[in-house]
């Protein structure tokens, strides 16, 4: 590199989408050190384990994929190969299938951690050029559900307020998220103001009584899956109490009166019942919200991650917008992202239903208007196959190839043994990393390295619309290149005009072209205008806007055809493998204070290994005696699907019948039994298309 010594860079932290500032430091020796960066608004300075342990991840090359690789088999070994013999293979068994099976034939399975940039270029090649939407991410295991109900509430994917609502707000209910582990910075602010302001009030729904829960003034333990039942009896209390906004339904929502009358349909008796926490508590809760001045509704994976997740987002919203809290300074949903860009790979449209600036793929007008734009194909109206959906086609013999990029998921589909056999019976398998540790690995025909954080440029989006801009520090080690240029140069490989962007600026500015006049438009951005500003949020239409939107809908003014907000009367029922006699618990997994994910790159490091090194099944007390188990007993986990062995961790904060392991452990030292996703329902939300990991029957033995 040509770089200098001891320079200092900004950027944003590559693991949640919280998305704080960091300063990276380059060295004289060039390892780097990571800060937090005082002046970014989001963390002032702070960072979580996670965050603050950045640097290893990059300073540490051990595990790193150096230079391409490829077979003509399976049963051949992998092979040192040239870039350009690396993409001239994978275009031609591209080229091939695609003549032979049609554009179908192929697929994209990407990452909430790619760079907007990259998520860009991989869509805009198979959408506009490829001529197939078979381009799915792994935000769509995550943020699916609220993207939609977002959607059918607001008229668009957008969340309305900022994180300085925070300081504002005086009433959050966290539902469905564990943010003092999961989001930690932002849970800092929360609790920093409730110390600071004694009435601030925090109420925690889980079936779990996680950390977050030990400064909420009321936790509703409630059963796994009843969510909308809860939300719908506090939405009843509200009313009954008449502590509902009548001129916001009145003049901005639709659909109040079926909602009304649907939560009346159960009893409050009925309702605490099938939630299993108590009538006070409900009251409680309602009293708190009918009492607050500003209502901050948070929540993540609880609710997403289900079978019925849009409703349960609805069901949400929805009291947000019967108090009419929603659109003014300290109020509204927010939907806390777990992936650091899954907002930004939603703006250009890189999941199997939508296209660039979130125009509908169901729009003859919108395909239109993208077609023209990038000179390619017509854009096939037929959505593409979402993440589960790929893998079935693969096991089927539907797709033939699936190029994965920047995503481990043999370790994060929900019921990953088909996902393996999938694998398996592919034809063509593209993995796209940078580590050599994700199992996927070893079902690739060619292995192409990447670049890693900090060893490329580009932007990201977090969970409050904010888009940062992230320096390149090092460079990246080997031949490994940037996902956006391998992208490109594949894309020439192809024969497609288009692809041949001097840097990612010139990539962005097509992005930002796009948008204009959309419900997103960054009109007035570029790389130079975020670097100059560090972050700003969107909408951005001009350059004069200094930070750009922090709110949405203080006018009141939705996005919906209507332009009123709409409250949705969403059934209660649950559509999960529900408990019996051969699988009587009810299993529910999620993260780790000090853990990423698959553990690509937390798994490097020692001192977060420290915090819990081994994967565990956390089981009630009364459970545990009826089943004989010990603590540090191996447990056989075991449902319809497959298997796990782990250690019991036996413990009150867990509901009886309810068991709990974390998402992060795939295969260790070759035994996959630590694997969660060995045992999850890959059953999906009819609309959103996301898995039910939270919910699934497991029946548990002593080893
Ligand atoms: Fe990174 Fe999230 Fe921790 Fe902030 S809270 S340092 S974004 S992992």
């Amino acid at each position: 590199s040509s770089a200098k010594h001891n320079e200092t860079y900004t950027s944003t932290c590559c693991y949640c989408g919280v998305g704080c500032g960091v300063v990276v430091k380059k060295e004289k020796n060039g390892s780097i050190s990571v800060e937090g960066d005082k002046n970014y608004p989001v963390n002032k300075g702070m960072l979580c384990s996670k965050g603050m342990n950045l640097h290893y991840t990059v300073n540490d090359k051990t595990d790193r994929l150096l230079y391409p690789q490829m077979r003509y088999n399976k049963s051949m070994p992998l092979k040192r190969v040239s870039w350009d013999d690396a993409l001239d293979r994978t275009a031609a068994v591209f080229k091939t299938f695609i003549d032979k099976y049609g554009p179908e034939s192929v697929a994209f399975y990407a990452s909430g951690q790619c760079l907007t940039e990259e998520y860009y270029v991989v869509n805009k090649l198979i959408k506009g050029f490829i001529g197939s939407n078979n381009i799915d991410t792994n935000s769509r295991l995550c943020m699916s559900s609220a993207v939609a109900a977002y959607k059918m509430a607001l008229g668009e994917d957008s969340v309305p307020l900022c994180y300085d609502d925070i300081e504002l707000a005086d009433l959050f209910l966290v539902t469905g998220a564990n943010p003092a582990w999961c989001h930690p910075i932002l849970w800092r602010r929360v609790e920093a103001h409730k110390a600071a302001n004694p009435n601030v009030k925090i109420i925690v729904v889980d079936p779990r009584a996680t950390d977050t829960c030990s400064v909420a003034d009321l936790h509703l333990q409630i059963n796994p899956g009843t969510d909308i039942t809860l939300n719908h009896a506090i939405g009843r209390l509200l009313i009954e109490n008449g502590d509902i906004d009548i001129e916001f339904i009145r003049n901005h929502a639709e659909g109040f009166e079926q909602y009304s009358k649907l939560v009346f349909q159960r009893t409050l008796s009925e309702s605490a019942k099938i939630c299993g926490v108590s009538e006070a508590d409900l009251r409680l809760a309602a009293q708190y919200i009918g009492e607050a001045k500003g209502f901050i509704t948070m929540w993540t994976m609880g609710l997403n991650q289900s079978s019925v997740g849009v409703n349960k987002n609805l069901s949400l919203i929805n009291l947000n917008l019967i108090t009419g809290h929603i659109g003014k300074p300290g109020s509204g949903p927010l939907s806390l992202t777990g992936q650091p860009n899954a907002m930004g790979g939603r703006e250009v449209g890189g999941l199997a239903n939508l296209l660039p600036a979130h125009r509908n793929l169901n729009n003859p007008l919108h395909r239109e208007e993208v077609q023209k734009f990038w000179g390619g194909k017509p854009i096939d109206p037929k959505p593409g196959l979402t993440a589960t959906e790929m893998f079935e086609a693969l096991e089927s013999g539907k797709l033939k190839a699936i190029w994965i990029m920047c995503t481990n998921p043999l370790t994060s589909l929900p019921n990953v043994r088909l996902a393996e056999a999938a694998l398996k019976k592919a034809k063509f398998v593209v993995v796209q990393e940078v580590s050599n540790k994700p199992e996927t690995l070893a079902y690739a025909d060619v292995i192409l390295p990447a670049a890693a954080w900090a060893e490329k440029e580009g932007t990201m989006t977090n969970s409050e619309r904010r888009i940062s801009y992230l320096n390149k520090v090092v460079d990246a080690p080997g031949e490994a290149l940037p996902d956006a240029e391998i992208i490109c140069r594949f894309a020439r490989k192809m024969g497609f005009k288009g692809f041949d962007y001097k840097t990612p600026a010139d990539i962005y500015a097509e992005h930002v072209r796009l948008t204009t006049k959309t419900n997103i438009d960054i009109g007035g951005l570029s790389h130079e205008v975020i670097k100059e500003q560090r972050s700003v949020q969107w909408p951005y239409k001009k350059k004069t806007k200094l930070g750009g939107t922090p709110r949405l809908f203080a006018d009141k003014d939705f996005y919906t055809p209507s332009r009123k907000a709409i409250i949705h009367p969403v059934p209660d029922a649950l559509n999960s493998e529900m408990p019996d006699k051969d699988y009587p618990f009810v299993l529910t997994t999620g993260r780790i204070r000090d853990q990423w994910h698959t553990m690509s790159k937390t798994g490097k490091v020692n001192k977060l290994n420290q915090h819990l090194s081994e994967s565990f099944i956390e089981i009630h007390p009364e459970d545990a005696e009826t089943l004989g188990l010990n603590e540090g007993d191996v447990t056989i986990i075991t449902s319809r699907r497959g298997e796990v062995r782990i250690k019991a961790k036996i413990t009150t904060t867990i509901k009886k019948g309810v068991v709990f392991i974390p998402m992060h452990w795939g295969k260790i030292l070759g035994s996959d039994l630590n694997r969660a996703n060995n045992v999850t329902s890959d059953a999906l939300d009819p609309i959103s298309k996301e898995p039910d990991f939270k919910f699934c029957a497991v029946n548990l033995q002593k080893f």
